[in-house]
């Protein structure tokens, strides 16, 4: 069973409860527990119920209510783009483009290392201290608290690509992307949502703090400590300071919106060809979070990594991130797929090529044979004329 002690460098620390132990594993310098099981809300099956009371919300007419005030802020936060690079030139510094990585990067690890891959998923315990960080950096992404983003997330997975995900990929680039928060839920989101449980998120009282407190939270973190410490640390005047840090707000959401919208639709599926998601090279590339595996992260969604091989073999900033607190005691119970569980997986996929790739040599051959059977009753025709 697992354990929550320290790792030691010099054992090897893998515990494996589903799957054989490898030699990756033997390299792993952390204690990771390899599973197969899902928490609440993360199996993708859906039940007959949820099939037939799916199938009855696409018939019902269903009408867009716009959120004005969201799509006022949207429009707001992008018109901060132009000002801050043409007007406040902020192009040409170098060391402020540096300061806004840095904090992007802070409010990135936030949501993925934190709201998704430790609250949403569980995939790994951490220690208060790392979680307050956590919490911090999420609140600089200005996503909404900790527990509605867990909330939405786990929707998400349960019922993906359906009217009871929140961001559903099959209305649009657009929709997924951002469109979805521009408009009221489908009921069906708050219906299905509601048979899920969300208990263990309240039981952290950091959630609890961050859901009590996330306006203050979110007017401190995103806009007032940001601009408060363009200003005094880089002689910034208060409107280029605000515009600065509103466009490292929109370049970190729509970082993070790619996951719903382009990791849906563009990509490969090597893990799952039956979903939607996708492991995709842009989003892979466009955030170096290691969120862009996403036919790997719905089909292993309690995977610490996100991904197959971790940071080592891929682009994966969180992974590093969660393996480096783990090192120094301050997570532990990371939680892994098999190999033999992912591979199997893969297996299953290349099977089901081959199988399609055979279907359609069949389909052609049978295609031709009734082309050539065609042509000779037609020249027979022509003789007996
Ligand atoms: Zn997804
Ligand atoms: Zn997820």
């Amino acid at each position: 069973m697992p354990t929550t002690d320290k790792f030691s460098k010099k054992v090897v620390t893998t515990t494996v409860i589903n799957g054989q132990p490898n030699s990756e594993n033997d390299k792993l310098l952390v204690k990771t527990v390899e599973t197969v099981e899902t928490v609440d809300g993360f199996v993708d099956d859906l039940s007959p119920t949820d099939i037939i009371e799916l199938k009855n919300a696409d018939q019902v007419e269903y009408k867009v209510e716009y959120v004005w005030r969201n799509i006022i802020f949207f429009i707001f936060m992008h018109l901060c783009i132009p000002y801050a690079f043409i007007i406040g030139a902020w192009n040409l510094k170098f060391y402020l483009v540096a300061w806004h990585t840095f904090l992007g990067y802070m409010a990135g690890l936030g949501v993925t290392a934190g709201a998704h891959r430790l609250w949403s998923h569980q995939s790994y315990k951490a220690h208060w201290t790392v979680r307050v960080f956590l919490a911090f950096w999420f609140t600089l992404a200005g996503q909404n608290d900790i527990y509605e983003w867990c909330r939405d997330h786990r929707v998400h997975h349960k019922w993906s690509e359906t009217h009871a995900d929140p961001h559903n990929a099959t209305r649009g680039f657009f929709f997924s992307h951002m469109g979805w928060l521009m408009c009221k839920k489908h009921k069906m989101v708050s219906v299905k949502g509601r048979t899920l449980k969300f208990d263990d998120l309240l039981q952290d009282p950091i959630v609890r703090f961050h859901k009590k407190y996330y306006k203050i939270l979110y007017l401190l973190c995103v806009y007032l400590i940001p601009t408060y410490l363009t200003v005094v640390l880089f002689g910034e005047t208060w409107l280029d300071a605000f515009a600065q840090s509103m466009v490292r707000y929109c370049f970190s959401l729509h970082v993070t919106w790619l996951v719903n919208s382009a990791a849906h639709m563009y990509g490969y599926r090597p893990y799952n060809d039956k979903i939607n998601p996708r492991e995709s090279p842009f989003v892979i590339y466009s955030g170096l979070l290691g969120e862009g595996f996403h036919n790997y992260h719905h089909s292993f969604p309690f995977d610490y990594r996100a991904s197959e091989f971790g940071f080592r073999y891929q682009v994966n900033l969180s992974c590093m991130f969660i393996e480096a607190m783990a090192y120094l005691g301050l997570a532990w119970d990371l939680r892994k797929a098999s190999d033999k569980v992912v591979k199997s997986a893969k297996l299953k996929v290349k099977a089901n090529e081959v199988l399609q790739e055979q279907q359609q040599m069949l389909d052609e051959s049978m295609q031709d044979a009734e082309e050539v059977v065609n042509e000779r009753s037609e020249t027979t025709k022509e003789h007996q004329h």
